[in-house]
């Protein structure tokens, strides 16, 4: 039997098609997933503008439709899809760091096809299943949104002694919204949240965190983490980090990444942490969180909307009406 499908193809300047292809059978190794959610990230942007040779979308919920040779995870099991597709085999793999893969191959959505489409396949060892009570449109939030988030918070804790007193989130875009629904729960006492654009403040504080004062004055946080990418957001980062405290590098962009040689930059003692994504390792800690902060974060960040309109949904995604929009099918709640 052929199963028919939609997907969306990026074919630059912001313009989407959509296609129908019919799907042959599962390769060996991978699994068939029905999408049922598949949120829109930020990064997304990028290949909106420049055009992507595959199909994007990387935040992906769905249900094993199918299943290749030599795999063993049964049809209608529910499950989130782990991005980066690791060796299984280095030793950071073995460590269950997977997100330190030695020999890391495709980005699921970046270099090979992702969830803007009615089904995905994937490596078998990239298919997360979903614990029973978590609903899908939760779960999703569970990969960028929370498993990023709760993953640069750890990695940050590591430079510290004991709790993380005053933290700052430069940037509440959904990452560092997740940032601070998360960071309560990661030993952080007080979070300050900063973005220039007011009603993305605004959601920052209804989560919890408290509006940022006078951010031109130096030594005000022990662990800033800079979710923006903006030069202008580094060099904010790197006044406000008290001696001893850290830099959390989270944000990316097209930009170079740089750092103005300042005599503050030159004269302060910390530590600089980049992170990516986050290890396998974590997923059952993810999942924890997730019971607490995960339906408020759906019900204050996500717009479900169907496939057909992801036009729409980058259109206000883009224009910064909605957070983080999410394409769903009925199945998803
Ligand atoms: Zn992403
Ligand atoms: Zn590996």
């Amino acid at each position: 039997m052929t199963t028919t499908s939609s997907r969306a193809r990026f074919t630059g300047d912001g313009r989407i098609d959509f296609e129908r292809v019919d799907l042959g059978p599962v390769a060996p190794g991978e699994v068939r997933l029905r999408v049922d959610v598949c949120a829109l990230c930020g990064s997304d942007k990028r290949l909106l503008a420049a055009g992507s040779p595959v199909v994007p979308g990387h935040e992906i919920g769905g249900t094993v439709v199918a299943a290749g040779e030599g795999v063993q995870v049964p049809a209608g099991t529910r499950a989130i899809v782990y991005i980066p597709v690791y060796c299984g085999t280095c030793v950071r793999c073995a460590a269950g760091l997977t997100n330190q893969c030695l020999d890391l191959g495709q980005l699921v959505g970046w270099q090979r096809d992702g969830g803007f489409a009615e089904h995905v396949d994937v490596p078998a060892r990239c298919v997360l299943p979903v614990p029973d009570d978590v609903p899908l449109d939760v779960a999703v939030l569970g990969l960028d949104t929370v498993g990023t988030a709760a993953h640069a918070l750890r990695l940050a804790r590591r430079t510290r002694d004991g709790d993380v007193a005053r933290a700052l989130v430069v940037g509440a875009g959904p990452l560092g919204l997740g940032v601070v629904a998360v960071a309560p729960h990661l030993g952080v006492g007080e979070v300050h949240a900063y973005d220039p654009h007011p009603g993305r403040l605004a959601t920052a504080v209804r989560l919890g965190a408290s509006a940022a004062g006078d951010l031109t004055r130096e030594n005000q946080y022990d662990l800033v983490v800079e979710v923006s990418g903006a030069a202008a957001a580094r060099e904010t980062a790197q006044r406000v980090v008290t001696p001893g405290g850290t830099v959390v590098a989270l944000g990316e962009s097209n930009e170079p990444y740089t750092m103005p040689a300042t005599p503050r930059w030159r004269r302060t003692d910390c530590f600089t942490v980049r992170s990516f994504y986050f290890p396998i390792s974590e997923v059952p800690e993810n999942w924890a969180l997730l019971r607490a902060v995960g339906a408020t974060l759906r019900d204050t960040l996500t717009h479900p909307l169907p496939l057909a309109d992801l036009p729409e949904a980058f259109a206000r995604f883009v224009a910064g009406d909605h957070v983080k929009p999410c394409i769903v099918t009925e199945d998803a709640r």
